[in-house]
């Protein structure tokens, strides 16, 4: 049975992916959007990181803010209006080799002209013991999602970037007392963001202070610290833990298929265009530098544009 070929198709549905197919749909590209079908932050959730972050500040046009899930079911909306169509699954693998280009759902197949990987990136574990088992029960990557389980609890945050301090800030609404264990001496985070922390009676910083086990039978219950000045174990007890140490572009299924950096990030020339002519990269898969939202939707306007003039100059219509 033959496959239809498509103009465009969009992997990935966080902000550069749905910018992207705003833009492609309004350019009468008839985008699909494959927008992911996971769910919880190790997943491939159809609209990225922004649906685990609370108040977003920074994305002009809110003036007093908007909740990231809410920011993102608006661009959806905006993306389907112009004709996006919707695949809410996981694409398993593609083929770049040759064009029109390769990808599949399971055995589904999928063909187009040109592709926009948007596919962003995940949140880094530490790799401890009994992660999976914790997660849920004590851990988690999302203090939006499960902050309100621990109202009147004393939790951790581990990180001292700007996500880091953000989600302490957070959810000290919710818990009784917030520790921020810092591996070093210094906070990665903006002088605003420090500022926030420090003038919150609820925080308190661990310095030179490393995670080393997860204990509890079910549920968290106190973990394992390490004191890498004074080289002290100790156990500490609490009831929640959040990992906020940094995040991993999702590029496992292009690794073969396009030329990565070191990093693992997508590496990308003359705006969004990759190591493949009509594959465009956008958002936080290619960018280990600015990880903004803003910049993630500017960057997926840029692939639907690039996108756009390389289907002309190759395929007169
Ligand atoms: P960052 O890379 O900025 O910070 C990661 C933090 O995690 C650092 O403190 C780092 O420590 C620590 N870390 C990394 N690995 C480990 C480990 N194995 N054990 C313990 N600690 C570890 O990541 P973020 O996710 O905080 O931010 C990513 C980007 O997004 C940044 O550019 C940030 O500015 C931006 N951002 C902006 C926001 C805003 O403007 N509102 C909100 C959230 C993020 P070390 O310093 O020792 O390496």
């Amino acid at each position: 049975m033959s496959v239809e070929t498509r103009q465009l198709i969009i992997i990935g549905s966080g902000p550069s992916g749905l910018t992207a197919a705003i833009y492609a749909a309004r350019a009468n590209l008839k985008p699909l959007v494959i927008e992911g079908g996971g769910s919880g932050p190790q997943g491939n959730l159809p609209g990225g990181q922004l649906m685990w972050t609370t108040e977003v500040e920074n994305f002009p046009g809110f003036e007093h803010g908007i909740l990231g899930p809410e920011l993102m079911s608006i661009m959806r909306k905006q993306a389907a209006r112009f004709g996006t169509e919707f695949l809410t699954e996981d694409v398993t693998r593609v083929d770049f080799s040759k064009r029109p280009f390769t990808m599949w759902v399971g055995n589904k197949e999928f063909k187009s002209e040109s592709v926009v990987i948007s596919t962003g990136a995940k949140s880094v574990m530490l790799g401890l013991d009994r992660e999976d088992a914790m997660i849920g029960h004590g851990l988690s990557t999302c203090a939006t999602c499960d902050g309100f389980f621990f109202t009147g609890k004393e939790i951790a945050v581990v990180g001292g970037g700007d996500a880091a301090l953000e989600e302490a800030i957070f959810l000290t609404k919710f818990a009784t007392k917030v520790n921020i264990f810092v591996r070093g001496n210094r906070l990665r985070a903006s002088q605003i963001m420090q500022e926030r922390a420090r003038q919150n009676a609820k925080i308190e910083v661990h310095w030179n202070t490393e995670v080393k086990e997860l204990l509890g039978d079910k549920e968290l219950e106190a973990i394992t610290l390490h004191n890498t000045h004074t080289d002290v174990k100790s156990r500490f007890e609490l009831q929640g833990l959040f990992y906020s140490i940094g995040h991993k572009p999702n590029t496992e299924l292009f690794k073969d298929q396009i030329e990565l950096l070191n990093s693992g990030y997508i590496k990308t020339h003359h705006g969004t265009a990759t190591s493949v002519e009509g594959v465009f990269a956008a958002g936080d898969v290619q960018d280990h530098e600015y990880r903004q939202a803003i910049t993630s939707a500017g960057s997926g306007c840029m692939a639907a544009i690039d996108a756009e003039r390389w289907l002309a100059s190759h395929h007169e219509a």
